[in-house]
């Protein structure tokens, strides 16, 4: 308010020159947007009401399994809280380059194309201390700046919660195709999803469906499915929520395993109860597409 104050018009006093040049100045950011991520054919926000649900995981997971379908991914991750991802790909400290067009992604093995805000940043907890409008100004030229090329799908690793932060990114990104949610099945996990679901309704992002992770434990010896928590409430929200549901995911030690060695669970332990459960949703998320659903 002060700020809009003081720089008002002189003629009438209200702000409309200021607003005017701003919005066109936006309008010109969101071409320039427009035409960096012209090339991907379908972008799919990753979210969480609360940190720690493994948003991270199902992100990377998902963006392995599609590659491992044939699909040509890419993987953005702008958690600043916890900008996990090239520890999950182990890729740590691995030098961003820079070309005349812009920013090269760092590649995968398997060929996917990752950018992470982690790469960029010098000290993982010099961003925690950025107020928001200077963390939102870092991304969008983040994402002005970044050559993907052509991709089937980018799979984004969002910031968790519904705040001004996820507020604003999800608004910088054109023509999302939708999100999917991760959530844990406890009660209190349940309510960050209601949440999460009535955010992506208020700003026009389709939900892609839910996933329930931590749903029952594999036990190390047998490797059965045991239901040490209850289970099912992420699919009962789904339901009540009326959105797809996709899938649920146990707690599986080789998920922890394989997250400290910095080598995707789906590649690690192709064979387990959650590997299959990745496949499903990613099978979902093809399905979607193939039927021109929810996806554009
Ligand atoms: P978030 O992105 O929601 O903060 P992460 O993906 O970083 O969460 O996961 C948090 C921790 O939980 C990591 O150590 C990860 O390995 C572990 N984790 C995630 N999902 C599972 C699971 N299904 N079974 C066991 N551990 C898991």
């Amino acid at each position: 308010m002060a700020e809009e104050q003081k720089s008002s018009c002189s003629g009438c006093g209200s702000a409309h020159g200021q607003q005017g040049e701003g919005g066109f100045q936006a309008f010109l950011e969101q071409e320039e947007l427009k035409d960096r991520m012209g090339k991907i054919q379908h972008k799919i926000l990753v979210m969480s009401g609360k940190g720690g649900v493994g948003k991270s995981t199902v992100a990377t997971n998902l963006a392995v399994a599609l590659s491992k379908a044939g699909k040509a991914v890419g993987l953005l991750d702008v958690d600043f809280h916890g900008p996990s991802i090239p520890t999950l790909l182990k890729l740590e400290g691995k030098p961003v380059y820079q070309s005349e067009e812009g920013l090269i992604p760092v590649e995968f093995s398997s060929g996917i194309k990752v950018m992470s805000v982690g790469f960029l940043l010098r000290d993982q907890d010099e961003a925690v201390i950025w107020r928001g409008p200077m963390k939102i100004g870092f991304l969008k030229q983040l994402l002005k700046d970044v050559i993907w090329g052509d991709l089937d799908y980018l799979v984004i690793d969002f910031p968790p919660g519904t705040g001004d932060e996820p507020l604003s990114i999800a608004q910088m990104i054109p023509e999302c195709d939708g999100a999917i949610i991760v959530t844990t099945p406890q009660n209190l996990a349940l309510n960050d999803v209601k949440k999460s679901i009535n955010f992506c309704r208020r700003i026009k992002v389709p939900v892609l469906g839910v996933v329930e992770n931590m749903s029952g434990l594999v036990c190390p010896h047998c490797r059965n499915v045991i239901d040490l928590f209850k289970k099912g409430g992420g699919e009962e929200m789904a339901k009540k929520m009326d959105v797809p549901f996709l899938g649920r995911i146990p707690i599986d030690p080789s998920i922890v395993e394989a997250s400290d060695l910095g080598e995707p669970y789906v590649s690690r332990h192709g064979g387990t109860e959650g590997a299959a459960a990745f496949s499903r949703i990613v099978q979902h998320v093809i399905d979607l597409e193939d039927k021109g659903n929810t996806l554009s």
